[in-house]
């Protein structure tokens, strides 16, 4: 008898179970997929460490969480600054000066808050109130012209539905800036762990039994006597067989490429920012480990529409969406040592950093 059976090997899973066996807790993982590590899961191909499921930059502003990962890993000094690539011209994201200088043939910050500032009055005049989606928030944040080459169609294709019919809390995450950094985070620590993140769930999972290639909800009944009590991490309108109906997810396709060249961007990411190219993203995975490999890989990330046949990695927080979690929220209270965490469990758009902090609150609520 396990006191936890596991349903996930992601960050959330991994992390809970690593301290609850500290704890002298009984652990079995369940993981529907061939390896461990979620979507976290890097992969070593022609010596270059393959973010399998997009790219995965660790950042947080919390020290107690940058501490916490040192016991698994190692971070390098990677920095994220994307490109945008808007139908070949090329601008450095996330919204700064540099962006705004290209864009506009400025150089000081008053010219560019000059320019932003009369596009947004403009925009604002014609609402009559507070921006109310994604396009009117966009819009009164950063002008038309920022919208329209970065923002509208990346947007379009990433969540398959046009800017006025999301949350405005999508975009809320990317920083404007009027000064001259390329960061893409505000984050004070980031980084990429040296060697890959696998390592790192091999760690946290090195004293539970993990069963891989092996979904739960295929074998529930049986499965969930194995423990005293159930983490679920997979999607929480699954668990429950869609009784209320199914939440939405947006999908992704990666198409992985081998180069024989060695720098194929000299980026690690690409955003491609029109509405044609079909892909929003090429990752160049060399360049989150100062790679000097002979050869390079890159993925093509092609945003899909989701069915129960695809992976779900990114929920749709939108009201109607967050009306039914709440729902199926309310139908787990009814089940006794039963928990859901993680990005499909609680249905949010979860980084790493929240994931950890999420998992170890937990861990605080149930095991101390
Ligand atoms: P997951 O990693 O999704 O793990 C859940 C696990 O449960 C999976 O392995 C799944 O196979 C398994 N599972 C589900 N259902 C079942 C079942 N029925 N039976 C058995 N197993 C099951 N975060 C950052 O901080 N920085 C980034 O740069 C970043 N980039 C990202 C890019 C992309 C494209 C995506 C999709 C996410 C990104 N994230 C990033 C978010 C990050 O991946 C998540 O925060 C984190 O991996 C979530 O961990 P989790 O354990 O909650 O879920
Ligand atoms: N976004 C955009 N243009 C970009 C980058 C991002 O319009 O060049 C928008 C898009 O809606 C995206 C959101 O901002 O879904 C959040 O971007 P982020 O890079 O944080 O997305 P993630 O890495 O989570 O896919």
């Amino acid at each position: 008898m396990f006191d936890y059976c596991i349903v996930g090997s992601g960050l959330f899973g991994s992390i809970f179970a690593y301290e609850a066996n500290k704890r002298g807790k009984k652990c079995l993982v369940i993981e529907r997929r061939n390896h461990i590590g979620g979507n976290c899961y890097t992969k070593l191909k022609e010596n270059i460490n393959i973010h399998a499921y997009g790219a995965h930059i660790f950042r947080t502003d919390s020290k107690q969480i940058w501490d916490y990962m040192q016991e698994f890993c190692t971070f390098n000094h990677f920095i994220n600054s994307p490109i945008a690539n808007f139908k070949g011209e090329i601008y450095n994201l996330p919204f700064n000066m540099n962006t705004f200088s290209k864009l506009w043939g400025i150089s000081t910050p008053k010219e560019a808050q000059e320019i932003i500032q009369s596009q947004k009055k403009a925009a604002l005049d014609s609402l009559k109130g507070a921006p109310r989606n994604l396009e009117e928030h966009a819009i009164a944040l950063v002008g038309v012209d920022v919208y329209e080459k970065f923002i509208k169609g990346y947007t379009k294709k990433q969540w398959g539905r046009d800017c006025k019919d999301l949350p405005a809390s999508i975009i809320k995450r990317i920083p404007v800036r009027f000064i001259y950094d390329n960061n893409y985070f505000n984050d004070p620590y980031q980084g990429i762990p040296k060697g890959g993140y696998t390592p790192i769930f091999e760690k946290l999972l090195k004293n539970c039994e993990v069963l891989l290639n092996t979904d739960f909800l295929t074998n529930k009944k049986e499965l969930s006597k194995k423990a005293k009590k159930i983490l679920f991490t997979g999607t929480i309108d699954a668990y429950f067989d869609y009784v209320l109906g199914t939440l939405e997810y947006r999908s992704l396709q990666f198409e992985e490429e081998l180069l024989e060249c060695a720098n194929y961007q000299g980026v690690a990411v690409v955003n491609f920012t029109d509405a044609e190219t079909p892909y929003t993203r090429i990752i160049e995975h060399k360049h989150f480990e100062f790679g000097t490999q002979k050869n390079t890989i890159i993925s093509k990330e092609y945003p899909q529409n989701w069915d129960k046949t695809k992976e779900p990695y990114y929920p749709i927080n939108d009201t109607k969406n967050q009306a039914l979690y709440a729902k199926y929220q309310d139908l787990a209270k009814e089940e006794k040592n039963l928990i859901f965490g993680g990005r499909l469990g609680e249905y949010r758009y979860y980084d790493m950093q929240d994931v950890i902090k999420a998992a170890l609150e937990l861990v605080k609520r149930e095991l101390v």
